[in-house]
């Protein structure tokens, strides 16, 4: 049977990686987490103390790529060849710089690039904010996710308390709030539902 590329795109904590983890766990897909690779290219850039013009200018000594050590749905984050998956998950400064990071122009070609790639003979379940509008924008399924910003915060909160992270509720609800407006509204690839998205409110909804 033909392997179709599936886009998942919404709002920061909407549930997209459970539901595309999900998804590509029942149909054997491969799933890709684009987040991870912005979030690394940020760790380079804060671990090098580099702003964000130094940081296009080094962009060539940034390699992004994925382990897949256990399964094609659980892949780990690697950085010029090192695991960083828990490290940019878990840094309170990945989370706050990494959507001024996303806005830059280059750095978006750069990991749009890699994308494209991965999916162009299918298979894939890719999440992020412009998979439906600019990696996969001819995908045969794509689905733009969302729920309401308390929802979200919440679950985000529960999820790194379960961590055992110290983080407080409001520190997170600012953190997703601020993440949204700058995804939203640079100028280089918007976080924005396309036309033939499928919308799904997920507030009210078990997994
Ligand atoms: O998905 P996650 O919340 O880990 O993504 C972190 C940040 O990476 C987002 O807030 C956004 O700024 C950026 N991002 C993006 N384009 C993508 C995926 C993530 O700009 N395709």
């Amino acid at each position: 049977m033909k392997k179709i590329n599936i886009a998942v795109d919404g709002y920061s904590s909407c549930g997209k990686s459970t539901l595309a983890k999900a998804l590509a766990s029942e149909l054997g897909y491969v799933y890709i987490d684009t987040g991870a690779m912005y979030r690394a290219v940020t760790l380079f850039s804060i671990k090098n103390n580099l702003n964000l013009n130094d940081l296009v200018l080094n962009l060539h000594k940034i390699r992004v790529s994925f382990s897949f050590n256990n399964s094609i749905q659980k892949s780990e984050t690697l950085l010029n060849g090192e695991n960083v998956e828990k490290e940019i998950r878990e840094r309170k400064d990945v989370a706050e710089k990494v959507s001024g990071v996303s806005t830059i122009k280059e750095v978006r070609k750069k990991l749009v690039s890699i994308q494209k790639e991965i999916g162009k003979n299918g298979g894939v379940v890719m999440d992020g904010r412009d998979i439906g509008t600019v990696v996969f924008p001819t995908a045969e399924l794509k689905l733009f996710i969302t729920a309401s910003v308390e929802i979200r915060a919440k679950r985000r909160y529960e999820e790194l308390r379960a961590k055992g992270l110290d983080v407080s509720f409001e520190e997170v609800k600012k953190n997703l709030g601020s993440r949204d407006f700058i995804d939203s509204n640079r100028k280089e690839d918007p976080l924005r539902k396309a036309e033939d998205d499928v919308l799904i409110d997920n507030s009210h909804l078990s997994i």
